[in-house]
């Protein structure tokens, strides 16, 4: 260890001020290397200048002082643990900012009152048509999906659990309430929240009538609105939007394997053949208060939609996906192929999948 240096020399020679100094000390991030019993004079190693500003570049960076501290005692044994760990927070702040960057838009689109002018009589009204299927697959017994389409909702869910099916069926029976219930005006918010509450309410329903075990489901579900599609959605059965000849998953996987990616912890390959990469996150189950994401997707005609479980997502390739969906001249047609291709690849999972084109509607 060099020379001791007093904390004002310390001081200057980290860019930070004794006042900086002396709080590190009192909230355990840095402790000087030796304390004067008699005076209380703090002495600094040159050592520790480094950690110095480490610390304050990660508190400049709004990171939580427990992890700045996990993170210096990483970087004191080992350079890359330290990068791993910053990465991972990092990769966290930004899935959190992106989660509330989608509500936020919703909002604003929501007080902007663009869906009052959608429900008004558009110069070029839209429509959707539309398929779902869903198929026990090769080597369940039951199916748990539960898959459903109509003129103003399109949902899939897949439960999980004794009562897996149960709580996937009790899930979407619950939104198709919004079929009959038609859209008032500048509520689409609230209708869409109610609706997730009774599904939640169906979902605990199931649960309650068997504690020991857990169950759940996913949730995945687009309200069409005339011009739009409101997204509901938590857990990994997926949304893709076909736009323009290209294929966009317009969901995230509430997944343990997804997390680990998006930390850079895990490559999109290691995941895909992980064996824990069903291990959900988030879902609509019992005593968990997870709020499913909400978004709005403003629709064109050409558009197309593909709602499906993990059962096809997970064994069919998404390049095969791709070109199901942007050949298939009708839904029903679309849906069919995507569930034989999940057969053919030994379907080991209930599959479902949900269709809808947006066309602009007959005069
Ligand atoms: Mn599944």
């Amino acid at each position: 260890m060099g020379e001791l240096m007093t904390i004002g020399a310390f001081a200057r020679a980290s860019r930070l001020s004794p006042k900086a100094l002396r709080l590190y000390d009192e909230l355990g991030l840095l402790a000087p290397a030796q304390v004067d019993p008699d005076s209380g004079y703090r002495r600094y190693a040159p050592e520790q200048l480094d950690q110095a500003r480490l610390v304050a570049w990660l508190r400049r960076l709004g990171m939580p002082l427990a992890r700045i501290r996990e993170v210096c005692a990483l970087h004191a044994r080992d350079g890359r643990a330290a990068a791993a760990e910053l990465r991972a927070y990092w990769a966290q702040v930004e899935a959190e900012t992106a989660a509330r960057r989608d509500l936020a838009a919703f909002l604003v689109d929501h007080l902007a009152g663009k869906e009052s002018a959608a429900m008004a009589p558009t110069a070029h009204p839209l429509t959707i048509r539309y398929a779902a299927l869903s198929d026990t697959g090769l080597v369940r017994d039951t199916n748990q999906d539960a898959a459903y389409a109509g003129d103003r909702l399109l949902a899939v869910a897949d439960g999980f659990g004794a009562g897996g099916a149960s709580a996937a069926a009790g899930a979407v029976d619950a939104l198709r309430q919004l079929e009959d219930d038609g859209l008032p005006a500048g509520n689409l918010l609230n209708v869409l929240e109610d609706a997730v509450g009774r599904a939640r309410t169906a979902v605990r329903g199931v649960a309650d009538a068997m504690p020991e075990e857990p169950v759940g489901t996913t949730l995945t579900a687009m309200l069409w609105t005339g011009s739009q599609l409101a997204l509901v959605h938590i857990g990994d059965s997926r949304a893709y939007l076909l736009r323009d000849g290209e294929l966009f998953q317009i969901t995230h996987d509430h997944t343990m394997v997804q997390s680990l990616v998006d930390e850079g912890r895990l490559t999109a390959e290691e995941a895909a053949s992980h064996p824990q990469r069903s291990l959900l996150v988030k879902a609509l189950g019992a005593g968990e208060a997870f709020e499913p994401e909400l978004r709005l997707q403003e629709a064109r005609a050409g558009d197309r939609y593909l709602l499906c479980s993990d059962g096809l997502s997970a064994v069919v390739a998404s390049n095969d996906v791709h070109r199901v969906v942007a050949e298939a001249a009708e839904p029903a047609a679309a849906v069919r192929e995507l569930v034989a291709l999940a057969r053919e690849s030994g379907a080991p999972d209930n599959v479902s999948c949900v269709v809808a084109h947006v066309r602009p509607a007959a005069a």
